[in-house]
């Protein structure tokens, strides 16, 4: 064991850092060779601590969500990953604020409890609002960034700030994180008062309506879609779905998804996505862009 590595252990507590982690585990692809080191941030300043001690020592570090947009490669990930999972909910007048670590899935039921209206639309988005925030996550035409006020980051000097809602720079499937490499810490909203029993039609509502999407092990949609033209519906006319590489496959319920039968590799999922990019880019003259993060060697 290097030094380095053995300071990083000591510093953040000896139990609490994982050596050669399968992130297969951490991935809701099922897919991923280890990471060096796996540290569990259940604070923000445990957060800002892991990535403080990452940055002075020149350590590669990545900061995992719940793993639902990412594609982590067969061998794994040289450097420290810090999945984030400060989930505490903070209420100041109308003002609602979330750590960045809470999962969609508790957001939602919090705002069943609360009578948030608005976050329905996030129902079966696998995702950690850090994640969703970087990636503007959505469907059926609203994104998170339009329920966002504030977000609160960690800026590449180690300051905390909070930015306003125009500052994010959100668009379709993207935010300013995307290029900022800034770390989400929390976000604010606003949130208009809705009845509970409203607010949980809406949430069976958005759930049906994703009752076609594959339930096999995936990343959710592995192409941003090119718009107005739709990646799914563009692999599908170049006769890709149901295309297999061994242990993945292009869904036949949704091209733009490829699934992990039993055991695929990495390598397996990326040949399939040079395939449909060379297809889509004979048939249509598009360069599809990947919505997935890929991480690793
Ligand atoms: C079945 C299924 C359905 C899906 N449906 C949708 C959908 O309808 N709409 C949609 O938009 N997406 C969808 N997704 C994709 C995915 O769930 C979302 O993109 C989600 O928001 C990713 O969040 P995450 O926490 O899992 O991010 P991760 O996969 O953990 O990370 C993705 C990227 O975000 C970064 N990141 C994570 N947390 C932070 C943070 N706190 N600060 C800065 N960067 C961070 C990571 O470093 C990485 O670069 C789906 C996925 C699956 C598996």
């Amino acid at each position: 064991m290097t030094q380095m590595i053995q300071k990083i252990i000591s510093s953040l507590g000896k139990g609490r850092v994982a050596l050669n982690e399968p992130m297969a585990k951490h991935t809701t692809f099922k897919i991923g060779g280890p990471a060096d080191l796996f540290y569990s941030a259940r604070t923000q300043e445990e957060l800002i601590k892991a990535v403080k001690l990452a940055r002075e020592n020149n350590f590669p570090y990545f900061i995992l969500g719940n793993g639902s947009n990412l594609l982590v490669k067969d061998k794994g990930y040289r450097g420290l990953v810090i999945k984030y999972q400060a989930a505490k909910v903070f209420k100041e007048k109308e003002k609602i604020i979330v750590e960045a670590g809470m999962l969609l899935s508790q957001l939602i039921k919090e705002s069943v409890k609360n009578g948030w209206g608005g976050l329905e639309f996030l129902a079966g988005i696998p995702g950690s609002l850090g994640g969703a925030i970087r990636g503007n996550a959505g469907a059926w035409q609203k994104s998170i960034g339009d329920l966002v006020s504030r977000v609160k980051v960690l800026d590449k000097n180690g300051k905390t700030l909070w930015l306003n809602k125009n500052d994010c720079r959100f668009s379709y499937r993207q935010s300013r994180f995307k290029i900022s490499g800034e770390i989400i810490l929390a976000a604010e909203f606003c949130l208009p008062k809705k009845e509970k029993k409203e607010i949980l039609k809406l949430i069976e509502e958005y759930t049906l309506k994703r009752s076609n999407q594959p339930k096999e092990p995936s990343a959710g949609c592995v192409f941003i879609n090119p718009k107005p033209f739709s990646a799914g519906e563009m692999i599908e006319d170049c006769g890709l779905k149901g295309k297999k590489s061994r242990q993945a496959q292009i869904a036949k319920s949704h091209a733009n998804f490829i699934i992990n039968l039993n055991q695929a590799k990495a390598k397996d999922v990326l040949t399939l996505m040079d395939q449909i990019k060379e297809k889509v880019k004979t048939k249509f003259g598009v360069d599809l862009k990947e919505e997935i993060v890929i991480l690793g060697e």
